[in-house]
């Protein structure tokens, strides 16, 4: 059922059952994400998408549209927290973009952009938690996860068994994988599970290097574009 909302004060027609990041993609208007992807259960994990909705501050990708609603996009508080948000992903990681094989690639870096982010308002925590070579095609760096959970929920087995893991509590939480399930995943799953890790965390053995610097997907078409192209995935 078509219905109205109205988004940073211009009223667009939506359909019932969007939720307000698709909603608001179709009427031209960005949200950045990080955690949620087109076309799958969202997560909710990352809050990056955080708009004002009838006043009340929620992230895009839980809400699903209704008639009349308000939305704020662009009002300053809502995109500073946003950016906020961002910068704290880069504070609690360590994300060195000159020297990573995701450079280019990597949502958050470009989404980092989008927001206008030069340097993090929060300290750097510099984590250093263990990288994983254990499986035959999979390396994980692990601190450059951002606990998106992607990996966790969609890259599964033929059993619908999860490959990827997190484990631990607060500072100590870290991604996993299971190597015996990573070893048997054919490769176009392993590329799968590389291209959905919003950064540089899950990478392929041999192949970190194999896009050439200005050919690479957010240097072909911004996340903006990606995001506001319905043929697109979104990051
Ligand atoms: S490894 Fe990548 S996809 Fe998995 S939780 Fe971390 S950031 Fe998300």
């Amino acid at each position: 059922m078509s219905i109205r909302i109205e988004i940073d004060g211009v009223e667009v027609g939506t359909e019932q059952n969007t939720n307000l990041v698709d909603a608001a993609a179709a009427a031209g208007v960005y949200i950045p994400t990080l955690c949620y992807l087109r076309g799958k259960p969202c997560l909710g994990t990352c809050r990056v998408c955080s708009v004002k909705v009838n006043g009340h501050v929620m992230p895009a990708c839980t809400v699903e549209v209704a008639d009349g609603m308000s939305v704020e996009v662009d009002e300053p508080e809502t995109a500073d927290m946003r950016k906020a948000l961002v910068e704290m992903l880069f504070a609690e990681g360590n994300h060195n973009c000159p020297s990573c094989e995701k450079s280019g690639r990597c949502t958050l870096q470009a989404v980092a952009y989008e927001v206008d982010m030069l340097v993090s308002r929060f300290p750097y925590r510099f984590p250093i938690r263990e990288r994983d070579h254990g499986s035959e095609r999979i390396w994980l760096e692990r601190d450059r996860c951002i606990f998106c959970q992607r990996c966790v929920e969609f890259v599964r087995d033929e059993a619908g068994n999860k490959i990827f893991s997190i484990s631990g509590r607060g500072a100590e939480s870290r991604i996993d994988v299971d190597t015996e399930r990573a070893d048997a995943m054919p490769i176009e799953q392993v590329r799968y599970a590389v291209e959905i890790c919003p950064v540089g965390a899950i990478l392929e053995k041999q192949v970190g290097f194999d896009v050439p610097i200005g050919r690479r997907k957010y240097e072909v078409k911004s996340v903006r574009e990606r995001a506001l192209d319905p043929g697109e995935d979104c990051g």
